[in-house]
């Protein structure tokens, strides 16, 4: 997709627009951590710094840097110094092994790999064989602490760089996707994308300068390193950031903070601790969820306890945020099971399998259009084609509705599953979704899962997989009678497992792929 330079909001790289946030507060803190503070005159100083090591490396345009690293202040930095030396910034989850590690750097042929020190003894040899395979490669560590020879090597630098000028068509990074299924792909966001989305959400959601935003989500992520991170910068804001979820943690920095935002798991992590309430956050003026479903009655007793609801949202790496639960109380409700509405400039539509619009209240695939959405799939043109429909649209794999309950306004989206997680048993489609819905509002169940499995007659056997609430001895009998009673036949799981808790990965989602595998009828 073509994005015009507007996008960039007049800015000549999009390191630019998110230092606008701190033009003239020069020493107003911007990150601060447990032991430390940097101001934005230390973050601007170091960037530069780094920004002239890249430099002084002479790659080509569109050369990758990749970031193997722990989230630190100085892992942040990096992301900004790629954007101000007008390279590509590749952040790489630090969960992946050595062979997943050695695909990412095969397909993306990063000319710098920036990588934790401890326990790395393997990345030596990883990267002889990259060099060995496509030529230099520059490797520098930087370790949880924030130290390591990219910050020794950079020391040499001088502190102020000319940032390198970049069109909103530009790429600033690649992001590979979780991908449970096959090879991740690796997302391609322009300046503009990126830019895009960040003056979107920054009206939005009404970020402001005397913002305290509670950093504590990865950085090798969408969530936490465009919509958190970036968020805060281009509003001027100050992060308390904290290196991951910690409800002890959490609690200690709430009093001070004005905006949180987090997975699912967080706030029900949070909502299980009786020491939060009110009096812990008299600041926040919001709470945002998403990367994956926040059960509604998560929702809920969020609302009852805080006496102020959680806002949902929705997006991924390929697209950014897609839509989101109004801030404004004048701009309308958010509404607990529900993604909200389309950002503005966001345009997202529900179709049949033939890309055929379908009303309100019908479920289908979701697709979208803006200029927040990616331009492909990293050397994977075919892939790219098939995930794009005529006119643009981009086919997020997500299914889902809009309005189709009671009390829910037509224009509000409800994402229903991932349509590779639909099942299809018997010639019957079943939407794993609304099964686990009328499970988890049994007594005693906490939250589900619902999946399918391959099965002799039926192609595909529903299967459930179910958590009991804190001190409740589930029957799986009784789960299948409560279920008869509510829903078609053919929707009844063949089979259900009481399980502890759902195998699920940093970002909150339930690994469905870990459940067929583990749970399969055989
Ligand atoms: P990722 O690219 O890792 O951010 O994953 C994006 C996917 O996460 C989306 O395509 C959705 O399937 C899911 N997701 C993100 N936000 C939500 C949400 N609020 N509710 C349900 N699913 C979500």
């Amino acid at each position: 997709m073509v994005v015009s330079t507007d996008a960039l909001g007049g800015a000549n790289n999009l390191f630019t627009l998110l230092a606008s946030g701190f033009s003239g507060k020069p020493d107003a803190v911007a990150i601060e951590t447990t032991t430390q503070r940097y101001t934005w005159r230390d973050i601007d100083a170091a960037t530069a710094r780094m920004a002239n090591l890249l430099g002084s490396l002479h790659l080509p345009a569109g050369a990758r840097v990749a970031a193997y690293t722990e989230k630190s202040p100085q892992a942040l930095m990096l992301y900004l110094a790629t954007l101000r030396a007008g390279l590509v910034y590749l952040p790489l989850n630090t969960a992946y092994r050595e062979s997943e590690l050695d695909y990412f750097l095969g397909n993306a042929e990063p000319a710098v790999v920036v990588y934790g020190s401890a326990d790395m003894a393997w990345m030596a040899p990883l990267l002889e064989r990259r060099i060995a395979a496509s030529g230099t490669v520059h490797g520098f560590t930087l370790d949880a602490n924030g130290d390591g020879t990219l910050i020794s090597a950079a020391a040499h630098f001088p502190d102020t760089c000319a940032t390198v000028v970049r069109q909103a068509d530009d790429l600033a990074a690649i992001l590979y996707t979780s991908g449970t299924t096959g090879r991740s792909k690796g997302a391609m966001l322009s300046h503009g994308n990126l830019a895009a989305n960040a003056l979107t959400l920054r009206d939005y959601w009404g970020w402001r300068g005397d913002d305290v935003l509670l950093h504590m989500l990865p950085i090798f992520h969408v969530h936490g390193l465009f919509v958190a991170a970036q968020g805060a910068l281009l509003a001027g804001a100050r992060m308390l950031w904290r290196t991951k979820f910690d409800v002890d943690e959490a609690l200690a920095a709430l009093p001070h903070a004005t905006v949180m935002m987090g997975v699912p798991t967080y706030y029900v992590r949070l909502l299980a601790d009786s020491r939060f309430d009110r009096s812990v956050c008299p600041k926040v003026r919001l709470f945002v969820s998403g990367s994956a479903p926040l059960l509604t009655e998560t929702f809920e007793s969020f609302a009852d306890r805080m006496g102020q609801p959680i806002l949902e949202r929705y997006g991924m790496s390929e697209t950014n945020m897609l839509t989101s639960n109004p801030y404004r109380r004048e701009d309308g409700a958010r509404l607990g099971g529900t993604v909200g509405r389309a950002l503005p400039g966001v345009s997202v539509r529900v179709v049949d399998d033939g890309n055929q619009a379908l009303p309100a209240g019908e479920i289908g695939n979701v697709q979208v259009r803006g200029p927040n959405v990616f331009s492909g799939y990293w050397r994977m043109p075919e892939k790219t084609r098939e995930e794009f429909a005529p006119g643009g649209w981009f086919k997020t794999g997500d299914v889902g509705r809009f309005g189709g309950a009671p009390g829910v306004p037509d224009d509000y989206l409800s994402i229903v599953g991932r349509s590779k997680d639909l099942i299809i048993t018997g010639g019957f489609n079943v939407y794993p979704k609304e099964i686990e819905t009328v499970l988890d509002d049994l007594p005693g169940v906490a939250e589900s899962a619902v999946i399918g499995v391959p099965h002799p007659d039926f192609g595909e056997a529903v299967v459930a997989v179910v958590v009991a609430k804190p001190g409740v001895e589930l029957d799986a009998a009784a789960i299948l009678k409560a279920l008869k009673a509510g829903i078609a036949n053919f929707k009844v799981p063949k089979r259900i497992h009481v399980v502890d808790q759902l195998p699920r990965n940093t970002m909150g989602k339930v690994q469905k792929n870990v459940l067929r595998e583990r749970y399969g009828l055989n």
